[in-house]
């Protein structure tokens, strides 16, 4: 059952201004914008992708001030700057995040938070404007990662290294057969 609503206490509301001074493109704030603290990973808190923060209130993050450092790194692309204003990740469904890790180096992961919201106009247009220089990856439910896209020397290299499952169109493939396919797409 839901917490019954209640008024901000002095601390809800200090912990909400400390969010208002996050940096970011073009005087952009989180606002009423909580998306990231469901679903992405908190490896500190244990937190899995798609799971709502235990620490997310009403009002925002209750241990702002004592966040784990994975969240005080954390800035969605939207944040960056990457799409308008209004396509903030609540309004527009999406998250973009720019990442990078031993095994797959520098990528970007793509949340769908609201079913559907990736077949809208203007999200095509930024994850394709986004696999000209990056691989993409679609985090599913299951927390799979699907290659949307990218150049197709990198996804070769990602494949080749094993450090991803290899989804392409929904169906299972093994590396060369990857590999293979995406190369052939690239070619002219
Ligand atoms: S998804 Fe982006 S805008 Fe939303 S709370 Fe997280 S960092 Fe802020
Ligand atoms: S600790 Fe706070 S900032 Fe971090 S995921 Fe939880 S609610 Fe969000």
């Amino acid at each position: 059952m839901a917490d019954a609503p209640r008024k901000p206490s002095l601390e809800d509301l200090a912990e909400e201004l400390n969010q208002i001074d996050r940096p970011a493109a073009d005087g952009r704030t989180c606002g009423a914008c909580t998306e990231c603290c469901t679903a992405l990973i908190v490896d500190e808190l244990k937190k899995p992708e798609w799971f709502k923060c235990l620490h997310l209130g009403k009002y925002g993050c209750r241990i702002y001030s004592k966040r784990p450092e994975s969240c005080k790194v954390y800035y969605c692309m939207w944040m960056a700057g990457v799409g308008g204003r209004e396509l903030r990740p609540d309004r527009l469904g999406i998250i973009f995040s720019g990442v990078t890790s031993p095994k797959l180096g520098p990528h970007i992961l793509v949340h769908e938070i609201r079913p559907g919201a990736m077949e809208q106009a203007e999200v095509k247009k930024i994850i394709s404007a986004l696999t000209e220089t990056q691989v993409v990856f679609a985090i599913g439910k299951d927390s799979m990662r699907r290659v949307l896209g990218g150049p197709s020397h990198l996804i070769a290299e990602i494949f080749r290294s094993g450090a991803a499952p290899i989804t392409l169109n929904g169906e299972e493939v093994t590396p060369d057969v990857a590999i293979e396919r995406l190369l052939t797409k690239a070619r002219p």
